[in-house]
């Protein structure tokens, strides 16, 4: 590999005279491990080349969506196919119908609206459970991120069940006023919140299996017991399956709990694989529920690209393609990083703890198990960043941050998975340093 970074060490200094930070999402700037990003010009499978010939493992998956690996061909034709047609209309199209059909038949939801992100999904899967309830208080949990919405951009209040005020300058307290934020796992807080302000809770909104603290698989039941309690109270459970939907599982992180447990949310989020790397999200739920969207109901949600035929396309032949061939490499891939990465963070004796719900799993730089927001944040990040220094100098593209997943693909094939094997025992001694 080339040592060199000076395209993208040029390419940065100009993206950060006409960008903030130079980078168009904060997650991609390298503020919490130190140096520039890398400015990639290319992708194929599981690897990315930077525009100075570079070339990383990667780690980061756009994010999530990239599940079959980048251009992947039958992904690319179908969409090359789709643009020869025009790119959007305005108007109804048959990958719409065809991509919903997919996700009604492999998760709980009776019918999906489509959105381009999973921000608008989350944002329009809330303003709809306030419509149908006619009430509006919000709970969620510390250490989700559910998008940049205004009401979930949200920090916990001076005392359990007590009202949120904003995680960031921008949103005023009026917005946050009405979220109220608890300790991911907490049940006494959960039952607490709705015993003070059940009659008032439109919603209850969760990462299925929060991934964006890192990865904290739900103990058994966990879900359930918040499912349960929105429907003792008359509010609406909100499964986030953004991340996990499609990835954890092929039935996403409902796959490994509500499909086993019985029960299903009343309403669900979508986005990242459904979209195939382009820009496509979705909400869905209960019939009943999903009756009072516009223009079936009075809730109003609306949005210029939404189900875009090209982005749809690229869903659809991405979900079809994820049969269980996908999720069994997935698993076995992670099986063989997650085992190496303890061994070497291990012998390098760096503390650590690997946590994984279904294909999706992180490493954590902390010595005790992660079960909320709390424990993640006793994380050793001067390690981490060290750790990821290490791996991109050796090949390795991480998600620049210690409160990540580490995304594979089914094109993460035994080179791609060896660099990153052969990258751990130095990289880890960097982080022992
Ligand atoms: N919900 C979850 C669980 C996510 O992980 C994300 C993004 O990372 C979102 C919502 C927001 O999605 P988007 O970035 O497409 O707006």
């Amino acid at each position: 590999m080339s040592a060199s970074t000076d395209r993208s060490e040029d390419l940065f200094r100009r993206a950060r005279a006409v960008t903030p930070g130079g980078v168009n999402s904060p997650v991609r700037a390298f503020n919490a491990v130190g140096g520039d990003p890398r400015f990639i010009r290319s992708a194929r499978g599981a690897w990315l080349t930077d525009v100075d010939g570079n070339e990383y493992v990667d780690l980061i998956c756009s994010w999530g969506p990239m599940l079959l690996g980048h251009a992947h061909p039958e992904v690319q034709a179908t969409v090359a196919e789709a643009v020869s047609r025009g790119t959007s209309y305005g108007a109804p199209t048959e990958p719409e119908v065809e991509l919903a059909e997919e996700i009604v038949a492999r998760t709980p939801v009776d019918s999906v609206r489509f959105v381009s992100s999973g921000t608008e999904a989350t944002m329009s899967a809330i303003r709809l459970a306030r419509g149908f309830t006619g009430r509006d208080l919000v709970v969620k949990f510390a250490g989700c991120y559910h998008g940049h919405v205004d009401a979930l951009l949200a920090s916990a209040g001076s005392g359990l069940a007590t009202l949120a005020v904003p995680g960031t300058p921008g949103v005023p307290e009026s917005a946050t006023a009405l979220t109220i934020v608890l300790p991911y796992h907490d049940r006494e807080a959960v039952t607490a919140a709705f015993v003070e302000h059940g009659d008032r809770i439109a919603c209850l909104v969760t990462e299925a299996a929060p991934g964006n603290m890192g990865v904290v698989a739900p103990e058994p039941g966990f879900n359930e017991f918040l499912a349960r309690t929105c429907a003792e109270h008359g509010a609406l459970f909100v499964s986030d399956e953004v991340m996990t939907g499609f990835r954890a599982s092929r039935q996403g992180q409902w796959g490994l709990d509500g499909a086993v447990e019985g029960w299903r949310p009343d309403l669900m989020t979508f986005g990242k694989v459904m979209g195939g790397g382009f820009p496509a999200a979705a909400f869905g739920g209960r019939a009943d529920v999903m009756a009072r969207l516009a223009p079936e109901g009075p809730v109003y949600q609306a949005g210029t690209l939404s189900g875009n035929p090209i982005a749809t396309t690229a869903g659809l032949t991405t979900l079809r393609l994820a049969d269980d061939g996908v999720y069994e490499h997935l698993t076995k891939a992670g099986e063989t990083i997650k085992a190496a990465a303890t061994d070497a963070l291990a012998a390098a004796g760096v503390p650590h703890v690997v946590q994984a719900t279904g294909t999706m799993f992180s490493v954590f730089f902390t010595d005790s198990p992660v079960r909320d927001f709390a424990d993640a944040s006793r994380q050793d990040t001067a390690a981490f960043a060290a750790f990821f220094r290490a791996m991109l100098d050796r090949g390795v593209y991480l998600p620049p941050s210690a409160y990540e997943a580490w995304f594979l693909s089914a094109a993460h094939d035994d080179r791609a998975v060896q660099t990153v094997l052969d990258a751990l025992p130095a990289a880890a001694r960097a982080a022992a340093e």
